[in-house]
């Protein structure tokens, strides 16, 4: 078989499993591989993804003009095209609509914080690229911000992508995107999220790379500014004074810190539950009979 037609059978199957997963309802998602230096093989547009054969597929060139196929490539094809001009080092692209990431896209909820062990060494940060119309050249500039340090991506109120060496490593990545937003999602239901401290999260910075997978930048010193074009990783991780796992729930109140804890104790922002709020409002209204 050749690498050609093989790349095609591996589009088809990881379409297949997109769709099957329901990371894709209809004719959403689209999924490209670099064929080599100049050629990109593409989904084309309006298809289901979970329905393709590999005679589907549609090559381009790197500038997104269609050298052969019988369909016309992605309607996303900008994005793609983006991501390879930015990522030399990324052999395949994929984007889909898996529901609790793009709930949590929706939110304008960042998969930021240092709560899963293996995703801080595997992924790091899942940052939210800004709110672009689809298919227009409005998404390729939002996901310039983040592709350079960031393997994987929410697309505000859309969905989310992801990237790799080949077209497997992508997929599995937005398995791993879904799989941490759902976990993610529980532990918010419950009421409490212990973070994994800042000390802890420097410990497993040191790891990546051992598990086959690793960032593509390292996670920044301080957090709280990346700029236009970010080249470390935002990750939520307080500073845990020798504790790795720091609790979230203070007194009944989460203290939400970005990665570095606020100069001034008044920066530190506060958030309450309802019931909680609740609580302190029937306390203060107690204390004033
Ligand atoms: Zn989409």
């Amino acid at each position: 078989m050749s690498a050609e037609s093989s790349l095609r059978g591996d589009i088809v199957e990881v379409g297949r499993r997109m769709y099957a997963r329901g990371y894709t309802a209809s004719n959403d998602g689209n999924i490209s591989v670099r064929l080599d230096p100049s050629r990109l093989l593409m989904t084309p547009k309006g298809v289901c993804k979970g329905f393709m054969s590999p005679d589907m597929m549609c090559i381009t060139d790197l500038e997104g003009r269609k050298i052969q196929g019988d369909l016309d490539p992605s309607s996303e094809m900008l994005m793609h095209l983006e991501v390879y001009r930015q990522r030399p080092d990324v052999h395949a692209v994929v984007h889909a609509h898996p529901p609790t990431a793009t709930g949590f896209a929706v939110a304008g909820i960042p998969l930021d914080r240092a709560v899963l062990a293996e995703v801080v060494t595997t992924l790091g940060s899942v940052p939210i690229a800004e709110y672009a119309t689809p298919s227009t050249r409005e998404l390729p500039e939002a996901v310039r911000k983040y592709i350079k340090a960031h393997d994987g991506m929410l697309l505000a109120n859309h969905g989310a992508l992801t990237v790799g060496g080949d077209v497997f490593s992508a997929y599995f990545k937005m398995e791993t995107i879904e799989h941490f937003a759902k976990i993610s999602l529980v532990a918010r239901l419950l009421g409490r999220e212990h973070l994994i401290s800042r000390e802890e999260v420097q410990r497993l910075e040191k790891l990546r790379g051992t598990y086959g997978v690793k960032p593509p930048a390292p996670i920044c010193a301080d957090g709280s500014d990346v700029g236009d074009d970010a080249a470390c990783q935002v990750v939520q991780a307080p500073a845990g004074g020798g504790l790795r796992l720091v609790p979230d729930v203070a007194g009944g109140a989460e203290i939400r810190q970005r990665s570095a804890p606020p100069a001034a104790g008044d920066e530190a922002e506060i958030r309450l539950t309802y019931r909680q709020l609740s609580a302190l409002i029937e306390e203060a209204i107690k204390s004033l009979r």
